[in-house]
């Protein structure tokens, strides 16, 4: 969660985000998409208003979300849909057991995204020199 005395509220649908466990951010984060400079200026918005990524959860304890339109998968490539049911079902589930440790959760997501940061500063800096 960003560091705010009034919370978090999804900016989609104006409910408090309780936990980072339903925080689209952060699960966003663990998949590489956030940058951690980032994450301070982001609105924060929970996982199951966020459709076309929580259709890719396919977890017994998730409830599953619709996705409709351009972006629901079944309208995309079956591979890529497989791929990305993998990749995000195993990071909401790093993100559940993350946010049982509390801040401590919270500050392994930081600590992933710094290292992820580092890793991508440095492949930059191979393929350049
Ligand atoms: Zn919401």
């Amino acid at each position: 969660m960003k560091k705010c005395d009034e919370g978090y509220f999804c900016y989609s649908c104006k409910q408090y985000v309780e936990n980072i466990s339903e925080s689209d951010l952060y699960l966003r984060a663990l998949l590489g998409e956030i940058r951690i400079e980032e994450l301070p200026s982001l609105p924060e918005r929970h996982i199951r208003c966020h459709p076309e990524l929580a259709q890719f959860i396919m977890h017994q304890t998730f409830l599953p979300i619709p996705c409709s339109g351009p972006f629901s998968k079944h309208n995309l490539d079956s591979g890529y849909v497989s791929e990305m049911e993998k990749k995000v079902t195993t990071a909401w589930v790093k993100l559940q057991n993350l946010a049982q440790q509390g801040e401590n959760g919270v500050e392994a997501v930081i600590s992933e995204m710094n290292s992820a940061f580092i890793q991508v500063s440095q492949t930059t800096k191979d393929s350049i020199g």
